[in-house]
């Protein structure tokens, strides 16, 4: 069976249970909450996902978002320094990648198509956030708004690309596509619930879309890392599918829920 994953970041699942009819198309054949880890960064969480090892595990040698080894930890420690000499631009920062976790992604077991995935190919929000980074950007209603606004188109285009691919392309196993502004929004906004609540209600609008032009031989689970509550992580993830089967527990168990999605005949 083909595969298509819709990864909704932070998307909450006790939300998505409170604001249910006005999902419909978040919520498909089965869904609910499952326990996602007490590591609640984003990278290490889909770094599990895709390749079933534990968060700690997945990305060995990474730290939050951009890899560490001995050279970057020194110039991290002399960021300040190299800065001041207008050295600063010579240090390359980079989103962590593929290349970066300790076992392969089930992306590379498959034939693949992936849009913009954390720990694997994540590009399209990395000038932005290394712009206006959370730590700045929270609280100040203005950068806040460019932030949020930046992220949202990202992802409106990258659904549209999914749709034009989807459209044209029959040739994969697995389709990927990753959606940030719903975590942004809860870190940016999450005391303001109906403004979250507007931006599950366009993603709820994605899924629609793509559910449209899915074939018949495809199973679609739409899932999140983690949830999200008032500006905090949740440790319970999302999940869903539009097929009659049993959903994984914990993180810890879609790598092998995937795999059997993938080899069952269609
Ligand atoms: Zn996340």
């Amino acid at each position: 069976m083909k595969l298509f994953l819709l990864a909704l970041d932070g998307l909450d699942p006790l939300l998505v249970k409170k604001w249910s009819p006005l999902l419909p198309h978040l919520r498909q054949k089965k869904w609910g909450p499952y326990q996602s880890t007490k590591e609640k960064l984003t990278p290490y969480l889909w770094a599990s996902i895709i390749t079933g090892l534990p968060p700690e595990e997945a990305l060995p040698a990474v730290h939050f978002v951009v890899p560490v080894n001995p050279i970057f930890r020194w110039v991290k420690r002399n960021l300040k320094f190299l800065r001041g000499r207008g050295l600063g631009k010579l240090v390359k920062r980079r989103w962590v990648n593929k290349s970066d976790l300790a076992a392969p992604a089930i992306f590379d077991s498959f034939k693949s198509i992936v849009i913009d995935f954390p720990a694997y190919n994540w590009h399209m929000d990395f000038e932005i956030l290394d712009k206006y980074p959370y730590s700045k950007v929270i609280g100040d209603k203005k950068r806040s708004e460019i932030l949020f606004s930046t992220v949202r188109k990202h992802d409106r285009e990258k659904i549209r690309m999914a749709e034009e691919l989807l459209k044209r392309e029959d040739n994969w196993e697995m389709f990927a596509v990753w959606i940030h502004s719903t975590d942004m929004v809860n870190h940016l906004f999450g005391k303001n619930l109906a403004r979250v609540l507007r931006t599950y209600v366009t993603v709820d609008s994605f899924a629609k879309r793509i559910q449209r032009l899915l074939p018949d031989d495809c199973v679609m689970v739409i899932m999140s890392d983690h949830g999200g509550f008032k500006g905090v992580h949740r440790e319970l993830g999302f999940v869903s599918v539009n097929r009659e089967m049993e959903l994984p527990k914990k993180i810890i168990e879609f790598y092998d829920f995937f795999l059997k999605i993938l080899r069952e005949p269609a």
